[in-house]
């Protein structure tokens, strides 16, 4: 008889998203004329830049003939995108990789889920409360997070930071000490970033209390302020005790294409039962042989173009587009009396419920009396509660649109 992983039965049914899609086609139901714009999934609408296009071509044309035909790869990515990564994502900010410390990978949610492979079952874990799903649910599924309690919404075994308007969505260092803390910044989904001096907070904590940080930068191409960091290695230290994870889905529309990356520096050492260091590296490199088999040649090369000079105007331009929609986006709620975080260096606008309405019920208003789709904020986690998201993929005309009849409506 084979056993299943019970872990797995303890999650929730259905993911937030099917929930949405489930209220949205119900409207569609009964509205079957009313125009919906969708600003609630995070998925962008650009295409592709066009050097990524021409590399992808001009891959598949090395893949027809025997001569530069390419099977399987490296399992930790082609050299030549690897020093392209060093190159133009970490040496001009003075941080200094080998090529063994940068895994290559088909997006970042697959890693930032994987991760905890290597990763006893009884860590204890800290993260940042809303949050990107994907850190607990994978937790949930090793074990690591505990029971849930149905009435807070929260995991026993994890210990959440509120970040709300009231703490300006800076999570407080916890006054004990954690294994593992997921850091994700710029922040999905409330939008907001930490200083260079809030993140060495951080990276201070984690060195004192030899806690491993996984830190998120899937939306670092989108900051546009100076003080706020690129990467966590900006921060000294932070080599002994963060692994960085990065993704070319919303840098350059990689989305449906599916590439990223993950640091894990070879200082950067964890504990065995019996008090040996081990490095994380090591370990990450015999899962991913083991468990992965690299990413496609095609995409590794689109990859590389968006480090050319033409590839990185091109991805500037697409990310433009995207965060004047979000200074639009929030000039037109400001000035129908919303109160919004964010918008400033990630493409998302966060805002806060008017009267303290529920994230749903507000969700419902949104889409019945303006026919937008929104994502409710309690769907990130309890403190999401009260808020809701509205991303800035959208076309321009329709950010415009939708700006328009939030003003009509309230
Ligand atoms: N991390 C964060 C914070 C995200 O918001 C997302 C996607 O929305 C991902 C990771 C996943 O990105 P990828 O498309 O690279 O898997």
């Amino acid at each position: 008889m084979a056993l299943v992983n019970e872990n797995f039965l303890k999650l929730p049914g259905s993911y937030l998203f099917s929930d949405i899609a489930k209220k949205v086609n119900s409207f569609k139901v009964t509205h079957p004329k009313q125009d919906i714009i969708r600003l609630g999934i995070g998925d962008v609408t650009r295409p592709l830049p066009e050097a990524c296009l021409e590399a992808m071509h001009k891959a598949v044309n090395d893949l027809s003939k025997a001569e530069t035909f390419r099977g399987y790869g490296p399992e930790q990515g082609y050299d030549f995108l690897i020093e392209a990564i060093i190159k133009n994502d970490y040496a001009p900010r003075g941080i200094h990789f080998s090529n063994s410390e940068v895994f290559v990978n088909d997006g970042a949610k697959s890693d930032t889920g994987n991760i905890g492979d290597i990763l006893r079952h009884d860590n204890s874990v800290g993260v940042t409360d809303p949050i990107y799903p994907v850190y607990i649910d994978s937790n949930v599924m090793s074990g690591r997070a505990g029971e849930l309690d149905i009435e807070s919404g929260k995991w026993s075994n994890i210990t959440y930071m509120p970040c709300t308007s009231e703490n300006n969505f800076i999570p407080q260092i916890p006054d004990k000490r954690i294994d593992i803390v997921y850091l994700c910044y710029p922040n999905n989904p409330t939008g907001t970033t930490l200083t260079k001096a809030e993140l060495k907070k951080w990276v201070d904590y984690a060195l004192e209390n030899d806690t491993l940080i996984l830190f998120d930068a899937a939306y670092e191409a989108y900051i546009q302020e100076d003080d706020v960091p690129h990467s966590i290695y900006e921060i000294k230290g932070a080599r002994k005790c963060a692994i960085e994870f990065r993704s070319f889905s919303k840098t350059a529309g990689f989305t449906g294409v599916r590439c990223g990356y993950t640091v894990v520096p070879k200082e950067l050492t964890a504990s065995t039962i019996t008090g040996e260091r081990v490095e994380l590296n090591k370990l990450w490199n015999r899962r991913q042989s083991t468990k992965f088999n690299g990413t496609s040649y095609i995409t590794q090369r689109a990859a590389e173009a968006i480090y050319t000079p033409e590839g990185k105007k091109q991805i500037k331009e697409n990310i433009d587009y995207y965060m004047t929609n979000a200074g639009i986006m929030k000039e037109a709620l400001e000035s129908s009396g919303l109160t919004v975080y964010g918008g400033v260096n990630a493409p998302y606008l966060w805002i806060k419920t008017p009267n303290n309405m529920s994230s749903w019920k507000f969700f419902d208003q949104l889409l019945y009396e303006a026919n937008i789709v929104g994502t409710p904020g309690v769907g990130f986690g309890p403190s999401g509660e009260g808020y809701l998201r509205l991303t800035a993929f959208g076309e321009r005309e329709n950010c415009i649109e939708a700006m328009r009849r939030i003003k009509n409506w309230l």
